[in-house]
């Protein structure tokens, strides 16, 4: 069984403001995140795989303590440039897919540090629904038929993944309100995390198997103050501009909405 990990960190316990989860700040800290990882494998590990890759899928891609891993880990760090982006390396050969770290979209308030890609965005809908990172992923996920079965995040993407299917695990390691978090001990939530893989790899792996659309149609609805970035989205191939700050792109082929999110944020 080889397992795929995408990792970001505002959805890790305690972590509550940008000066936190910013590797050029001096209140950054990665050890929580480190710790999650950990767990997520050793999870993994005791439902039978054999190899774990990893995404640090964060900010600049360096956040991860690889020495604290199990060995049996390989680790993606830094961005490649590849339109895969916190996906990059995932292919067919993967048993199924893990996130930790996620957090809620741009447009909601269950997370002070939500976003979906970009601060520059009010919001990302595909097929008329604002999404988050999980849901970018998790269809770059089932392009390669490679079930996404956990997640752990704050309680507004948890809500989210249940949403789309219910049957992907979920561990909830903290509730934002305003600009604060109420977060579960990091012991508990990395006790949390290893069940919660463990179990949700002994299942029956087709329940958690997510259907790609057949269509895409993309909204792109920058802040006020980005208009420039939208004008300049504007010229990218098949995009149609419909206000001074939203955008709309259309397509079948869900690598081409990975592209243009790539070219375009
Ligand atoms: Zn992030």
């Amino acid at each position: 069984m080889k397992i795929y990990l995408s990792v970001d960190m505002e959805g890790i316990t305690g972590l509550s403001s940008w000066d936190e989860v910013l590797k050029e700040k001096k209140d950054y800290c990665n050890k929580q995140l480190t710790q999650e990882v950990k767990a997520a494998c050793q999870g993994a590990i005791a439902a039978g795989a054999k190899e774990v890759w990893i995404n640090d899928a964060h900010d600049s891609g360096r956040n991860i303590d690889f020495a604290k891993l199990p060995p049996n880990t390989k680790l993606i760090s830094s961005w490649s440039g590849n339109p895969l982006s916190m996906m990059q390396e995932l292919d067919e050969s993967f048993t199924a897919a893990l996130m930790i770290g996620y957090h809620s979209a741009s447009g909601t308030e269950t997370n002070p540090l939500a976003h979906t890609m970009s601060s520059k965005l009010n919001y990302l809908k595909i097929n008329g629904e604002p999404v988050s990172e999980f849901i970018i992923s998790a269809y770059t996920a089932a392009m390669f038929k490679v079930p996404v079965v956990f997640l752990s995040g704050d309680q507004g993407v948890c809500q989210e993944v249940k949403e789309i299917n219910k049957n992907i695990e979920t561990v909830a390691v903290k509730e934002g309100k305003g600009k604060s978090v109420i977060s579960i001990h990091p012991e508990q939530a990395k006790d949390n995390i290893k069940k919660g893989v463990e179990q949700a790899l002994t299942a029956p792996l087709e329940k958690y198997q997510l259907k790609l659309p057949e269509y895409f149609k993309v909204e792109l609805s920058f802040t006020a103050q980005a208009h420039p970035q939208a004008y300049k989205a504007s010229f990218y191939p098949g995009m149609k501009k419909l206000s001074a700050t939203k955008v709309l792109f259309e397509t079948q082929d869900y690598f081409e909405v990975l592209k243009m999110i790539l070219f375009v944020l």
